[in-house]
């Protein structure tokens, strides 16, 4: 438990009683994020919570709040909007949960199309703001209306979009992050170009980000589209044949096997019984042509329309991505999932050593994504009917032993998580940054404060 005089200083430095919560149902509320997604996690982080939460307006107060807390070894576990799934925002050791969320300003789109926000700006505002101004996000997680920027270059990775402009990591999308330090004087960094990869998917273990700068894309006017094929193999072709070929303008493609559709209740009037869907985001001149194609290929379109923005209903991005998992969730508890990327060239024959090991305790969902040297290859978040841990792993080596890359999202650790990057940056500036391991501790696990540059801080 922390001690008052902490509560106190923090109190002192914020001169405002309302951003410094001890209320123990909100404290616990503000601890958790989607962690309970994974049954792995729920049994290892049910029931850990912070001791305090802080809500700062900027970057002086962290610096004063970072300050106060390594003075007295208290740990700090920065939070964004807390819809990350891998319990990447649930503090392991109590201390103060620092939460960003007032830090919420857009505060320029620059007219070369750079965005500079504070770390609390929701992605869903940073996306109408952009718009309006002719930009739009190169690509955001299918939570965008709720997750704020920092938590996306926290612990996110990509998403809608990411079929045409690539990864959140990749071609520079993140120009710039500003972080401050957890050190005796805590300072504020500037990390451009290359090495904004020290900060980004570093789980808050290696430095508050308090401004980024974020390149978007030129807005594009968007159709939604809903393709129906009688089997997955004809719905697969037919996806794989969109997301390739360069002469489509596209935002999203994801391909469902069934009875991964019979999940989407709201939508279950364009989920033809028994057939596998591709849901798209397609540009709006090319929509009749994809709807042609569609046709020709043996498919029938449920649904299409126009793109009225991210309160439109349906929004098809609703069912995609990680929300896929909530909808089967939410028809069956059974349900969790997997985090993986196929060889695009040997993707077919990959999902029937799967069917053929596994039967239908896997279920296809596709994402189809651009890597980082321009090739579109099948991402996944398949469904898995959810039995034993230790089937679980069973599923992930033999995903592994036939080369379908794995981001396992049942460990809660930067490292185990399948965005470590190999080349130890983001453990070097933890080093630099966080000499004690007091940010987010537990979650980098290579790292070992005696191994600190700064390891004469006591
Ligand atoms: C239904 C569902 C669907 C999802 N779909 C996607 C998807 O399509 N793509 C995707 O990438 N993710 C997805 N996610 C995961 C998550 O929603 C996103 O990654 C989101 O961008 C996280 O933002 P947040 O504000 O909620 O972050 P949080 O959950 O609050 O934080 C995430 C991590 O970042 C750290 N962090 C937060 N703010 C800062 C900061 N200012 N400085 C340093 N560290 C910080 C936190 O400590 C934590 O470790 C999904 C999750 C759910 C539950």
């Amino acid at each position: 438990m922390l001690n008052e005089t902490l509560i106190a200083e923090l109190r002192s430095i914020l001169g405002d009683d309302s951003r410094v919560i001890t209320e123990p149902q909100v404290v616990e509320q503000l601890s958790k994020d989607f962690y309970w997604y994974s049954p792995v996690l729920r049994k290892q982080l049910d029931g850990k919570v912070g001791d305090v939460v802080v809500q700062p307006l900027d970057a002086a107060e962290i610096q004063k709040i970072l300050r106060a807390c390594f003075s007295q070894n208290i740990p700090v576990t920065v939070r964004g909007a807390g819809t990350g799934n891998y319990g990447q925002a649930v503090p392991l050791q109590g201390g103060v949960v620092l939460d960003l969320a007032r830090m919420d300003r857009i505060e320029s789109i620059q007219p070369q199309g750079v965005a500079i926000c504070q770390p609390g700006a929701r992605l869903g505002m940073l996306e109408v703001e952009a718009r309006k101004a002719g930009w739009e996000l190169r690509c955001y997680p299918s939570t965008v209306v709720k997750a704020s920027v920092g938590g996306f270059l926290g612990g996110g990775s990509g998403g809608i979009g990411t079929v045409a402009n690539g990864n959140l990591r990749d071609f520079q999308t993140v120009r710039a992050i500003e972080v401050v330090t957890m050190e005796p004087e805590p300072r504020i960094v500037l990390h451009e170009g290359e090495a904004v990869h020290e900060i980004l998917h570093a789980w808050g273990t290696n430095g508050v980000i308090t401004r980024t700068w974020l390149a978007l894309a030129r807005a594009v006017d968007w159709s939604q589209c809903v393709a129906a094929f009688d089997t997955f193999d004809a719905a697969f072709d037919f996806s794989e044949q969109i997301a390739c070929g360069k002469e489509w303008t596209k935002r999203l493609v994801t391909t469902f096997e069934w009875p991964i559709p019979s999940f989407f209740t709201p939508i279950i009037k364009y989920a033809p019984e028994g057939k596998s869907l591709i849901f798209f985001l397609i540009a709006s001149t090319q929509c009749a042509a994809l709807e042609s194609a569609a046709l020709a290929a043996g498919g029938t379109i449920p649904y299409s329309g126009a793109y009225a923005g991210l309160n439109m209903r349906p929004l098809l991005s609703d069912y995609t991505w990680n929300h896929t998992t909530l909808w089967a969730m939410r028809a069956e508890e059974a349900y969790t999932y997997l985090q993986c990327g196929f060889d695009p060239d040997a993707v077919r024959d990959q999902m029937r050593r799967l069917r053929g090991k596994f039967g239908f305790e896997i279920l296809f969902h596709m994402e189809f994504m651009k890597n980082a040297a321009g090739r579109i290859v099948p991402g996944a978040i398949p469904l898995i009917y959810y039995t034993t841990e230790e089937r679980l792993n069973e599923m992930i080596y033999f995903c592994r032993e036939i080369g379908v890359f794995v981001a396992n999202p049942h460990v809660n650790n930067v490292e185990g998580g399948g965005r470590y990057r190999a080349d130890n940056v983001q453990l070097l500036a933890k080093q630099r940054y966080d000499p004690k391991g007091l940010l987010n501790p537990g979650k980098m696990i290579t790292f070992h404060p005696e191994s600190s540059t700064a390891g004469a801080v006591k």
